[in-house]
């Protein structure tokens, strides 16, 4: 038997997943990410973590087809940080090369986190049988990843994908934190929901279960949504409108046969796509507006998923 592992890299922690050659999982385990240092640790204990597991398993080094991993920063096709990661403290370096040295000539796929995720929505998750997927993460930003014919595509800088600075708004003066104003992640991350909820409730006196929500986040505006509140359906419907204009754009440009929607905030639902199917449905080209949506299944691990499947889409 074969094997493959897979190490997203976080803020807090790794996650790390042993496979077997047809892409099933194993084992699956998460190890601290030391940012101390400005995070010169972190590839060496991703790699010990990996040969303990070995040794644990009696995996030989011929036995591995490959280690895939994932890291939140622009890589592009040779596994440069080309922004290095900022979140980890990394400057600019090779990420693949930096593995591939510590793991003793084992082949490593390197990609940008949220790309790698969506890699791993369509070889498992809720883009499974397709092959031209852009994955979308709802968090407290906007990511997402776009795979045609069945391949990442990552751009020139490794910065494909980063549909969550598409400019929707023409009128905002807010600034993202990208630093431009109008952007998709504005209106449609967790934060952006929770901001356009204060707006809405600020307008007027209108009676709405959220003016007495403990936490107004984007929980609370879909569960009110779901009791029939008048207000959050507002707000659903402006969130709709940001982001089925924001993946009609994407829509045109690469044209998905799918639509996968994750992060924190597509814990809503189906409802949540019942708010962006018709906007994107009316704001797409009509050939590329047949796109389907669904949900993502794979929730945290698709990351390990997306490494692993890297990894196997390469042999
Ligand atoms: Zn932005």
């Amino acid at each position: 038997m074969k094997y493959v592992f897979g190490s997203d890299i976080g803020g807090t922690t790794v996650k790390l997943g042993l496979f077997d050659e047809s892409g099933e999982l194993l084992d699956k385990w998460e190890i601290p990410t030391d940012k101390t240092d400005h995070g010169a640790n972190i590839v060496g204990d991703v790699c010990e973590s990996i040969k303990s597991k070995m040794e644990e398993k009696g995996i030989a080094s011929a036995d591995v087809i490959g280690v895939g991993v994932g890291a939140p920063g622009a890589v592009n096709e040779d596994g440069v940080m080309t922004g290095g990661a900022v979140n980890l403290g990394w400057p600019v370096f090779n990420l693949r090369e930096a593995m591939e040295e510590k793991l003793g000539g084992i082949k490593v796929a390197a990609g940008n986190d949220a790309n790698v995720a969506a890699f791993g929505e369509m070889v498992k998750g809720g883009g499974k049988g397709y092959k031209n997927v852009v994955a979308v993460t709802l968090g407290t930003g906007v990511g997402g990843g776009v795979i045609i014919g069945g391949k990442l595509i990552t751009g020139a800088t490794g910065a494909a994908g980063e549909i969550g600075h598409i400019k929707v708004d023409d009128v905002e003066t807010e600034k993202c934190n990208c630093g431009h104003t109008g952007c998709l992640e504005q209106f449609a991350s967790a934060t952006g929901i929770a901001r356009l909820a204060r707006k809405r409730l600020a307008k007027d006196d209108k009676p709405s279960v959220l003016r007495s929500a403990e936490l107004l986040d984007a929980k609370a505006v879909f569960d009110a949504v779901k009791a029939g509140d008048e207000v959050a359906d507002e707000v659903a419907k402006e969130f709709g409108r940001y982001l089925g204009k924001g993946l009609a754009v994407v829509a045109d440009v690469v044209n998905p046969e799918i639509f996968v929607i994750g992060g924190g905030v597509s814990k809503a639902g189906e409802v949540l796509l019942s708010y962006v199917e018709p906007e994107f449905k009316n704001t797409a080209f009509p050939p590329c507006s047949g796109s389907k949506f669904a949900l993502a299944t794979l929730g945290n691990d698709a990351g390990i998923y997306g490494c692993a499947g890297m990894v196997l889409s390469e042999n």
